[in-house]
């Protein structure tokens, strides 16, 4: 049976960057502004030729505060319930946010096995981003750059045991 994979985190952490490149077609809309991005997106993905099923939860464009709006709460246990495995993507360059912080305490509540990815580790700016989100209680953060195509190798590491 495919695995199935998904993408969960605040907005414009790179969700659908990473989507569109582990799907390798334009599948979700990718844009700066939140809100483009609008429901829970499904493609056929692969890594390291291993293929599986992908989600991307938008529809975030309430989260400019603190809070975990319901609609992005009711979305994220949406894509947690109808997938094996969750992808929690942090914005390196920007540090563990209260946003994070508060899906990652929603994370830890459930059953649904979880790996953190630092998201926007091309460079050294997401250095400082990628070691404060060892605390946030989700194991070893794998650092990445979906947008430059960097840390898939380790990221398929993680991912190959739920395989
Ligand atoms: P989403 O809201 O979580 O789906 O985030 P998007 O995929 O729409 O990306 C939000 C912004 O982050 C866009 O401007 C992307 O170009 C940018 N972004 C995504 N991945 C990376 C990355 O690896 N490095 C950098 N520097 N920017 C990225
Ligand atoms: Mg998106």
């Amino acid at each position: 049976m495919t695995l199935t994979v998904a993408i969960i985190g605040r907005p414009n952490v790179g969700k659908s960057t990473l989507f569109n490149r582990l799907a390798g077609r334009r599948l979700a809309i990718v844009h700066d502004l939140p809100g483009v991005t609008r429901d829970i997106r499904e493609a056929p993905a692969s890594l390291a030729g291993v293929p599986f099923r992908l989600l991307d939860t938008a529809g975030l464009e309430d989260a400019s505060d603190d809070s975990l709006p319901g609609r992005m709460r009711r979305q994220t246990e949406a894509a947690l319930a109808g997938c094996d495995v969750a992808l929690m993507l942090i914005d390196a360059r920007a540090g563990v946010t209260p946003l994070d912080a508060q899906f990652a305490d929603l994370l830890r509540k459930g059953p649904t096995p979880v790996i953190l990815v630092a998201n926007k580790c091309e460079g050294n700016a997401g250095r400082p981003g990628l070691y404060e989100s060892y605390s946030m209680g989700l194991g070893d953060p794998v650092p990445v750059s979906a947008e430059h195509g960097e840390g898939l190798g380790d990221l398929f590491d993680a991912l190959r045991p739920h395989f």
